[in-house]
């Protein structure tokens, strides 16, 4: 962890301190080596939460992008279960910021937990999921701006993140295999809903600046109104997909029947147009 109770104030690991772990109350001692970000530490490296994981310099940008006492707020379950979240803001909002892999049981059992949960992940680790993206975004049907209907999330995104009860929020920001074409994916945050049990999957675009700005300001993420937003314009664009294929049959059925009707006259009028 990167913060630990050292005299009764909230303190960054610094060389010489000795500190007492927030959640379990045990010394912890601080490391501020050359290599890993400056920490706490439990002795025997054990860690009193079996959900924490060691922290990156991806993890620390992120969550000094909050005031350091949103930082590491310990939760309580109703069974007296307990857990450090990495940011938990004024509003209720609880994030995650997850750049290791994690199995989907475990996800699940952090969903369940925190009931006001978004996750942000990073999508550095693994050198295929850039490409991976870019080419499964050749089949996203963009909306309206900054909202897409994703019809092969399972080639998209790493199976962990699919079918989530909250909002993922994906960070390709240093991933392997960045070319020219990549770059309007790494500059902003992807932001996959939930899917509702007849919906597509929905994803949004999200200005990094913008998501910190609302993250600070809105007891829920995305907030209300934007996802009001989002599902008034899907189902419009539904509703107008809808029908577009209905003129497409129709007209199709029209040319059939011409073509029963005088087959020898009948010639070819190129496709009917969707
Ligand atoms: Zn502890």
């Amino acid at each position: 962890m990167r913060f630990a109770h050292v005299g009764g104030d909230r303190r960054l690991a610094s060389p010489g301190l000795v500190g007492v772990c927030p959640s379990c109350e045990v010394a912890v001692i601080p490391k501020c080596g050359p290599i890993r970000v400056h920490h706490w530490a439990h002795r025997g490296d054990r860690d009193c939460d079996h959900w924490w994981e060691p922290r990156t310099e991806w993890h620390v940008r992120w969550q000094d992008q909050f005031p350091a006492v949103w930082q590491e707020v310990i939760r309580y379950g109703p069974s007296g279960e307990k857990h450090i979240a990495d940011v938990h803001t004024p509003n209720g909002l609880t994030i995650e910021f997850q750049y290791s892999h994690m199995r989907a049981e475990e996800r699940a059992a952090r969903e369940a937990f925190y009931s006001n949960l978004i996750w942000v992940v990073a999508c550095t680790r693994l050198k295929t999921a850039l490409p991976r993206f870019a080419a499964a975004g050749q089949l996203f049907r963009r909306v309206d701006q900054g909202i897409y209907l994703v019809p092969n999330s399972r080639e998209a995104f790493p199976a962990t993140w699919l079918s989530c009860r909250a909002p993922v929020f994906f960070d390709f920001e240093g991933a392997p295999g960045l070319a020219d074409e990549t770059k309007s994916i790494v500059a902003p945050l992807w932001c996959l809903l939930p899917t509702t049990n007849d919906g597509e999957t929905v994803l949004l675009r999200f200005n990094r600046d913008d998501f910190v700005r609302l993250a600070h300001q809105s007891a829920q993420m995305p907030p209300a109104r934007v996802l009001q937003r989002v599902t008034a314009t899907v189902s419009h664009w539904e509703q107008a997909e809808r029908r577009r294929a209905a003129r497409f049959w129709r007209e199709f059925a029209h040319r059939a029947k011409e073509r029963d009707r005088n087959p020898r006259k009948w010639r070819p009028r190129g496709p009917a147009r969707f």
